[in-house]
């Protein structure tokens, strides 16, 4: 039965959510002066909840290029990009991107979400399969539900139960077939197994979409990210509001493929074009990116010292190397309980409940960023002990 009155089924669905300790709301945080730090309810915190994993969102660079192109570019491109909003900064930034990542093009999008969201019903209709791992971030599960194709998910980087997906998608059907990923798994901060998928797809004629927010700028030569190098991806989409320290996407592809989404793809045409401010962050994340080797390596050790020490001390880690660690508690009250206790040391690290993640996994996601320092490492680490022994 239609409840007549809507504002009834929001209440209920919102105490509904109370009850079970997974309401949602904003809180607000701010930035400090000393980098890897937030200010947040008057006190400053460690920030281990960040994407920023280069420190670059504060960067005098990115600021002073980001001001250049306000002044010659103005406070907005004012327009789509069919119509009067590619401005040359855009397509200098584009060709740039597609320069430096090795493939034909390179194609802005306002946001990650927006690319996923659109591009996959752009690529994928009617009479196609698309196959995605289950734990694929929401705007992906957006773009294939957006798409009509026929949808397979499979058990989380499991390649037997992708396979047998891709002999059923054969069989049933003529149309195309995609195979859809992330390459560093956002809530997991696990790899995918993107060697074994490249050569599943060729096995089974299919197209890999992968996306590589989290590994863009952090892994491959000069920070790539790990799609980097890989001959024939088919499309592989980069998000710039993490490691790059700005905002927006990109997608990578072919000159056919981009000639297609400029054509067709309701998210790249019927949208204003992204404003300068960004694009000028982002062309100056890309002057300092590459030689970031240093910062890199750091990240990734320092991710691997905690990963190894509060795994030693008992805690159940998921299996993986990045520096997105997530520490699996099990039920929401406790995971939340836990986020609390660590707010109380300073150390801000985020709870993560179902939906984002399945039932029964609720977690602590801790993000590190080359902006921790030795001490941070450490007083985190410390935190993370069962508390008979700290
Ligand atoms: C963050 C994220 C997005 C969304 O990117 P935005 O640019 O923030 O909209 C898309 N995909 C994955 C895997 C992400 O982690």
């Amino acid at each position: 039965m239609t409840d007549p009155d809507p504002g009834n089924r929001f209440e209920r669905e919102l105490a509904a959510r109370k009850a079970i300790g997974r309401y949602r709301t904003l809180r607000e945080t701010n930035p400090s002066i000393h980098p890897g730090r937030v200010e947040c309810n008057n006190r400053e915190r460690i920030n281990f909840s960040s994407n920023d994993y280069l420190g670059l969102s504060r960067h005098p660079h990115l600021l002073k290029k980001s001001r250049e192109a306000v002044q010659q570019f103005g406070s907005s491109a004012a327009s789509s990009r069919l119509l009067t909003g590619t401005q040359s900064l855009h397509r200098q930034v584009e060709e740039r991107l597609a320069r430096w990542m090795k493939c034909d093009r390179a194609l802005l999008f306002s946001t990650g979400f927006q690319a996923n969201a659109t591009l996959l019903p752009a690529l994928a209709g009617r009479g196609d399969v698309i196959i995605a791992d289950k734990e694929c971030h929401n705007s992906m599960l957006h773009g294939c539900l957006m798409s009509r194709a026929t949808l397979y998910r499979f058990r989380h980087n499991d390649l037997n139960h992708a396979e047998t997906l891709l002999k059923k998608a054969r069989s049933n059907q003529d149309g195309a077939v995609w195979l859809v990923t992330e390459s560093l798994f956002s809530m997991n901060g696990d790899h995918a197994p993107l060697d074994a998928l490249q050569e599943l797809a060729l096995r089974y004629g299919a197209q890999l979409y992968v996306d590589d927010a989290h590994a863009f700028g952090v892994y491959g030569e000069e920070g790539r990210g790990v799609c980097f190098g890989r001959e024939s991806l088919g499309v592989v989409v980069t998000t710039f509001g993490k490691a790059a320290g700005s905002f927006g996407a990109a997608v990578f592809c072919s000159d056919l493929i981009a000639e297609f989404i400029i054509n067709t793809c309701s998210g790249f045409i019927y949208t204003t074009a992204l404003p300068p401010a960004i694009v000028g962050a982002l062309d100056a994340a890309l002057d300092l990116i590459p030689a970031m080797d240093e910062e890199r390596t750091r990240l990734l050790s320092n991710a691997e010292k905690v990963r190894r020490s509060i795994a030693e001390a008992g805690r159940v880690v998921v299996d993986g190397s990045s520096h997105i660690i997530p520490v699996v508690i099990g039920d929401d009250h406790e995971t939340v309980r836990t986020a609390r206790e660590l707010e109380a040391q300073d150390l801000l690290v985020s709870a993560i409940r179902p939906p984002t993640v399945p039932e029964g996994s609720a977690r602590l996601r801790i993000s590190l960023t080359s902006d921790h320092t030795d001490e941070d490492i450490q007083k985190l680490i410390t935190a993370l002990q069962p508390s008979d022994e700290r």
